[in-house]
């Protein structure tokens, strides 16, 4: 794959029983609270999960546009596996980018052909957005080895993924070096869930995306050799703001929803017989306008044709998100009665697009981080 995904593409990989799945779990999670493992079996065999590993490691060598495309198109059927979806790509183009040539043998195949899925556990109690001063330690023995100890939280994918790319506190951080996001004296591990020094913990009861596996994961006297390390020892702001530089967006989840809440709306309003109302009319009209433009931003991160591409990445993920929940909210109202049900998808749809404006960078950490940008 190369330039902008192709749309014969996304509907070969994801055929219409992979999209009826991907609905009636959703549905499913909503009640249950619980990831679906059989249909993570399924995204693994569909090949999608290659899109973001060079093509010399068995991948399909796309970019950011290719992994907005499919987060996208997975969030408008099931916003909980795009946000698992969107983590494993986040972690494979980190490992291509900054792994060693041994990191890159060893883990990019398998995170290509879906063996390996991959999660990042950088958030914790405490911590707070900024993710400057964790808790979590990582402490180089005399053999040379790390042992990490701490406790992350809202770790998407905890439980079903192989592979966790862990952040911890490896040195005190310099305070007159601290950054908005990421804090110095901070390094990157990988960390095979068949380590018995890391377990996940789905106790974590969330509004939304509640088939993402998003949980707790604790390290305790976790040992790793140091061959394991991604990146060098206390540079791990570097690789964090890399991440925005890439082009890569939850922008791209927010989209989904908000083409997902959009469709319910279409759909309700057709069978009340009120489309040929023109207030009524002219109210989708501007949703859809919205929604245009949230995801031609995003599709402006993908193609990295800004000016500031790193910038065009954080206003991608603040327009989206914001407009995904004022679709959503805008929705609701248009559906009157029969979306004030507990039932009603749309309640659904509404939490997962909030969490989007939540999750790391947050929205605020988004609108510093460009301001910042301002002052130097
Ligand atoms: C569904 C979901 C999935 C997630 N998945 C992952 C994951 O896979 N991996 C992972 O590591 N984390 C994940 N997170 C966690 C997410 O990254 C954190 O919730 C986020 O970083 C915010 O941290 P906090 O809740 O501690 O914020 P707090 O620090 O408690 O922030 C509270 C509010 O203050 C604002 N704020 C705080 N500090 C600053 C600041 N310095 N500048 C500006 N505003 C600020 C925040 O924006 C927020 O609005 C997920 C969260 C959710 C909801």
């Amino acid at each position: 794959m190369s330039g902008v995904v192709s749309d014969i593409h996304l509907r070969n990989r994801l055929g219409p029983t992979l999209r009826e799945r991907l609905c009636e779990s959703a549905d499913l999670a909503e009640v249950s609270g619980e990831p679906d493992r059989d249909l993570l079996k399924e995204l693994r065999a569909s090949g999608l999960l290659a899109a973001a590993v060079p093509r010399e490691f068995g991948g399909a060598g796309g970019g950011p546009a290719e992994v907005n495309a499919i987060v996208q198109e997975l969030a408008a059927l099931n916003a909980s596996v795009a946000i698992i979806a969107f983590q494993h790509f986040a972690v494979s183009a980190r490992i291509a980018e900054w792994g060693t040539r041994r990191q890159r043998e060893k883990l990019l195949p398998g995170l290509a052909d879906g063996s390996c899925l991959a999660a990042s556990a950088w958030s914790e109690t405490g911590a707070g957005a900024a993710k400057r001063r964790l808790g979590s330690t990582g402490t180089r023995r005399g053999d040379g080895s790390w042992v990490l100890n701490g406790a992350k939280s809202f770790t998407t994918g905890a439980s079903v993924a192989d592979l966790y790319l862990v952040l911890v506190q490896s040195a005190e951080p310099d305070e007159d070096a601290e950054g908005v996001y990421g804090g110095s004296g901070q390094t990157f591990f990988l960390v095979g869930s068949d380590n018995p020094g890391i377990v996940p913990d789905l106790s974590l009861d969330l509004v939304g995306m509640r088939g993402s596996a998003t949980g707790f994961v604790s390290l305790s006297e976790c040992v790793v050799p140091d061959e394991d390390r991604l990146g060098d020892e206390g540079r791990a702001p570097e690789i964090i703001a890399g991440v925005r530089e890439s082009g890569a967006t939850l922008g791209a989840v927010a989209v989904g929803t908000a083409r997902s809440a959009l469709g319910l709306a279409v759909e309700h309003l057709r069978r009340r017989g009120l489309l040929d109302k023109p207030h009524v009319r002219h109210r989708l009209t501007e949703l859809a306008t919205r929604l245009e433009a949230a995801h031609a931003i995003v599709d402006r991160a993908g193609a990295r044709t800004a000016p500031d591409p790193g910038t065009t990445t954080l206003l991608s993920k603040l327009y989206a998100s914001t407009a995904a929940e004022e679709i959503c909210l805008d929705v609701a109202r248009m559906l009157g009665s029969a979306g004030y049900t507990t039932g009603a998808r749309l309640n659904r749809v509404l939490a997962d697009a909030r969490a989007v404006a939540l999750m790391g960078p947050t929205n605020d950490v988004c609108r510093e981080l460009v301001a910042v940008s301002w002052q130097s």
